[in-house]
């Protein structure tokens, strides 16, 4: 097997993995894939149909059944999660650079994000297998005597179906919190970045020595693909991460047989600068929670809710410094903003932009691709920092999920404005509080109906916490303990540890005669 390392001209051998093997789609079928940053193809990817998400799917349940990993010891699975975090340590250097070529953003984000954000996230999991217990004794029941205990066991078959912008992070929330508690996985990475998934899979595969079908990673369109995940009988729990409208989509589907979803889904968060924030920190805050990595993220605090007497001299802070953001080419270490993922993306938000224009006016900053880029660069991929002042919250711009980098600022008079404003939305994602007072923060914090809150900070999610939505931003959370007990069933074991008769006595309330 040949695998061509990223960097050069030529167009690597990406593969499929599932039961072990690395393999092409069974109908031999490919599709393309794209460098966003030059406008190149960068790779044939094998483009799975419904015969081979089946095919990864009883691999996996066949391994859960049949194979060692559910009935090995947490520490047995931690040592294992751990040898990821070094294999992926080891191909820093490739991960990290097909990471930035196929999906853009930057080589900076790339290198100190991505690739150890995704160790980690197996870290966390392998101390999670480590530590949680399997069995927990109850005790103070009022029934007979009786020892009750619960256990705690794997799922099953857990399907993992993940977004664009940040590839080698979603797959790691998924595959890793699924394999330390004893399941197997099947994960189909999106269309537009599917390389690092596979790529990992393939360095995973080579170098760690997992029981065959353990973990399978699949690329393909998600409407067939994706759906067979969502929906195949055989498979005991399914986590997505992307669009809302796809969300619902495998909520219906994966309700035919009753599986357990997890739905990491879209946003529009409200970053709230109240009057007495540091208007320094609060301006980079909100600019690095608005536009890192242009914008495409979740939880970006796309609107920026200003406090009336700090308006004016807010808004040229953001205006003069958003100026400052340095376009580029993306595996130049200096450059801040990059390429969006593809040419559409970048249509998607001149049309949002058009639509600000019309409704609310000219943007303070940006609203178009930018000029004078280096050489060699795809223009049609990249898009300035745009910032649209005095935004009604009702607009189009506000209220919809633009994924890329434009910041509505928003006027308000009082912290209950700004809490009615900042939920005024159908979703509930992120959010933050910029304030040097930290009671009044937190109060605003808590009336905020978002599953995370940065006070005075913004974007830092850690595989410790958990991370989820309210409304219609999802169902459930990822990380933390409770994204690790999401991966369990709980099971209640009762013992009657009494002799004879007269500890059952429960058993006239059908008859006194049995
Ligand atoms: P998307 O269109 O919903 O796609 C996400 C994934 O679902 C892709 O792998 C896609 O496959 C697949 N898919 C598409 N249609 C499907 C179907 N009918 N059944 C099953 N799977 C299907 O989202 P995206 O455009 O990639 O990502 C952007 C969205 O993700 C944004 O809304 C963003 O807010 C959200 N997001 C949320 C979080 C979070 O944690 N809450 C994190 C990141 C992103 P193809 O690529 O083959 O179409
Ligand atoms: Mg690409």
């Amino acid at each position: 097997m040949s695998l061509t390392t990223p960097g050069g001209d030529t167009v690597a051998d990406y593969k499929m993995l599932i039961g072990g093997e690395l393999c092409d789609a069974t109908s031999g079928e490919t599709f393309e894939t794209f460098e966003p940053a030059t406008g190149e193809k960068i790779a044939d990817v094998p483009k799975a149909g419904k015969e081979d998400a089946v095919r990864a799917i009883e691999a996996a349940r066949k391994a859960f059944d049949e194979g060692p990993w559910p009935k090995m010891s947490g520490k047995e699975r931690a040592d294992k999660l751990r040898k990821i975090v070094e294999v992926i340590g080891a191909h820093a250097a490739e991960l990290s650079e097909i990471e930035t070529r196929d999906g853009g953003g930057t080589i900076r984000k790339a290198q100190l994000a991505d690739v150890p954000g995704a160790q980690q996230s197996f870290e966390w999991f392998a101390k999670m297998a480590e530590e949680q217990p399997t069995e927990v004794e109850l005790t103070g029941s009022p029934l007979p005597p009786s020892e009750n205990y619960l256990r705690y066991e794997p799922l099953g078959v857990c399907s993992g179906v993940i977004p664009w912008n940040f590839p080698l992070i979603m797959a790691s929330w998924k595959i890793a919190p699924a394999l330390a508690a004893g399941n197997t996985s099947v994960l189909k990475p999106a269309s537009f970045t599917s390389l690092s998934a596979l790529l990992m899979a393939q360095f995973i595969n080579e170098e760690c020595d997992l029981p065959p079908g353990v973990l399978n990673v699949i690329s393909g369109p998600g409407g067939t693909v994706g759906e067979e995940l969502a929906s195949n009988p055989l498979v005991d729990k399914t986590a997505f991460t992307g669009s809302t409208e796809v969300g619902r989509r495998i909520m219906q589907l994966a309700s035919a047989t009753v599986k357990p979803v997890t739905l990491e889904l879209g946003g529009k968060s409200a970053n709230i600068v109240l009057d007495d924030a540091d208007l320094d920190v609060a301006a980079a805050g909100v600019l690095w929670g608005t536009f890192m990595h242009g914008g495409q993220v979740c939880e970006s605090g796309t609107r920026a809710l200003v406090q009336r007497g700090i308006y004016d001299e807010f808004v040229s802070l953001l205006a003069d410094r958003a100026g400052k953001i340095q376009l580029g080419n993306p595996l130049d270490f200096e450059t801040d903003l990059g390429p969006l993922v593809s040419r559409s993306q970048v249509q998607t938000v001149e049309r949002y932009v058009a639509s600000g224009r019309e409704e609310v006016g000219e943007p303070v900053t940006g609203g178009a691709k930018p000029e004078g880029l280096p050489a060699g660069l795809d223009r049609d991929c990249f898009f300035q920092p745009t910032i649209f002042t005095d935004v009604d919250n009702e607009a189009k711009i506000a209220q919809e999920e633009i994924f890329g980098p434009v910041l509505c600022v928003i006027p308000f008079e009082t912290d209950e404005e700004a809490v009615a404003l900042a939920n005024d939305s159908i979703y509930g994602l992120g959010g933050g509080v910029q304030s040097s007072n930290l009671d009044r923060a937190k109060k605003v914090a808590a009336a905020m109906r978002t599953g995370t809150v940065w006070i005075n900070d913004y974007h830092l999610i850690s595989p410790e916490r958990p991370f989820g939505g309210y409304k219609q931003s999802g169902i459930g959370r990822e990380l933390g303990t409770f994204g690790y007990n999401i991966y369990r069933q709980v099971k209640h074991v009762h013992v009657n540890t009494g002799e004879g008769r007269d500890t059952h006595f429960h058993y006239q309330l059908l008859s006194a005669n049995i």
